[in-house]
């Protein structure tokens, strides 16, 4: 009885055992994956987001160039014609590397990677 104590006592000195360790590996790794898959959801979730903000511009760039330049609803303005009325004179790129499709005055501006539905300007 004494010695079954004995050994208990050494090999608790000794530290964790290998099942032990696995658990909380375990564990470690199942949080993680949690961690990973939330961070990369809201970046998806942001991308998405800046790109709406990037076509919204561009949409009010498009109202600002048809109403100086008299255009209709049916005239589609270049990148260069926009740039004068978009932040910095610079023309947005889409952060996840999607190219914008400005389209007529009418029907509003699109994103190859996020897929806008076309909404008529009002
Ligand atoms: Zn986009």
């Amino acid at each position: 009885m004494k010695m079954k104590l004995q050994a208990t006592r050494n090999r608790r000195q000794f530290g964790f055992t290998l099942v032990e360790i696995m658990v909380v590996i375990a564990i470690i790794g199942m949080l993680m994956g949690v961690a990973t898959l939330g961070i990369s959801h809201a970046i998806k979730s942001s991308k998405q987001n800046i790109c709406n903000m990037n076509i919204e511009a561009i949409e009010q760039a498009k109202q600002m160039w048809s109403l100086e330049n008299k255009k209709g609803d049916n005239d589609t303005a270049g990148e260069d014609d926009l740039k004068v009325h978009l932040k910095n004179s610079v023309f947005p790129t889409c952060p996840s590397g999607g190219t914008y499709t400005i389209n007529a005055n009418n029907v509003r501006a699109t994103c190859s990677v996020h897929a806008q539905t076309a909404a008529a300007t009002p």
